[in-house]
């Protein structure tokens, strides 16, 4: 794939007979790294502005120049933490997406366009404290637990994490798979995490079509209590649960009904409650 339209900086060129190549478009950032899960899935990592600041669990735009040579920008979680050097995405391919259809063939080098303005409601300040956090995924919504997961404030204001991750496929939760088990293996994320710390995770994968250990929709599971026999644990209680939810329109509506029959109430940046929800995608 070609990369955005480039040019020799005037400054540059004046001082240095070499000449550098350096993105048209100020929020440029280049690929470093791709990796395909999946005909239908992918991550990638970017270079990351030096003065981007965000909280793990955000969002960004990001996108590529479009054939009219105008930005075509989507919405897009930052799967890495707050602490780490570049951008992690893990992004669908959807074939006749405007954007995906062209971004699933980047390669390292190539240049995407990046607003640097964080924003989302997956947030830790927008719950109150809490004792156990449930982070609620379908598909590419596990991307913002990505973040959270491997983010330093998860594990100090909760003693347990519950992770579920519902897909298709058995592929398609490998993504996230393979991230918490590195995540207790990789000496670095161990020192940085704490090794107790790291026990406090509990993963809860399972597939709505291929057979795997467990079947079915977390709504469905909830609801008859399965999840909670399976874990071993009381069912959800306002007192001490908190939720992130980050799946389509349809898995959001239902579960924000599951977890107000909990007692939970929906929180914001700005009103601190018991659970956040955002979309992992619109449509
Ligand atoms: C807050 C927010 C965060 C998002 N974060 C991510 C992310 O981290 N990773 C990511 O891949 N996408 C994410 N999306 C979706 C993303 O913005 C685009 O929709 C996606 O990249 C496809 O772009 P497109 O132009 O190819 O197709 P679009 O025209 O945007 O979408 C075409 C159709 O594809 C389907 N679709 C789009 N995105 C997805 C998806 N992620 N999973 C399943 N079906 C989808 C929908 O039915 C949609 O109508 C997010 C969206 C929102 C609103």
């Amino acid at each position: 794939m070609k990369t955005m339209t480039e040019m020799t900086p005037v400054t540059q060129a004046a001082t240095d007979a070499t000449p550098v190549k350096m993105p048209a478009l100020p929020d440029a950032q280049t690929v470093t790294g791709v990796k395909h899960w999946t005909d239908r899935l992918f991550s990638f990592r970017v270079t990351r502005p030096q003065t981007l600041r965000f909280r793990s669990g955000e969002f960004v735009m990001i996108g590529l120049l479009g054939d009219n040579g105008k930005p075509l920008l989507r919405a897009y979680s930052i799967a890495s933490p707050a602490w780490d050097d570049e951008l992690e995405f893990y992004s669908i391919k959807v074939q006749d997406g405007p954007l995906t259809s062209k971004l699933q063939h980047i390669e390292p080098g190539d240049q995407i366009i990046l607003r640097p303005k964080p924003v989302g409601t997956l947030v830790h300040d927008a719950l109150l404290p809490g004792h156990r956090i449930w982070f609620f995924a379908t598909g590419t919504g596990f991307a913002p637990f990505a973040s959270l997961l491997r983010e330093p404030q998860t594990y100090e204001d909760y003693d347990e994490i519950i992770i579920t991750h519902t897909c298709r496929d058995v592929a398609e939760l490998e993504y996230g798979r393979q991230l918490i088990e590195s995540l207790k293996s990789d000496e670095m994320m161990i020192e940085l995490l704490g090794r107790e710390n790291l026990d406090k995770i509990r993963y809860y994968p399972t597939t709505t079509r291929e057979q795997s250990p467990r079947m079915g929709r977390i709504t469905n599971l909830l609801k008859d209590g399965t999840v909670f026999a399976d874990l071993g644990i009381d069912p959800i209680n306002p007192a001490t649960d908190r939720a992130m939810v980050c799946g389509s329109l349809g898995f959001n509506v239902d579960l924000k009904e599951i977890l107000e029959g909990f007692g939970l109430r929906e929180g914001a940046n700005s009103d601190p409650k018991e659970y956040v929800v955002e979309k992992a995608f619109v449509g």
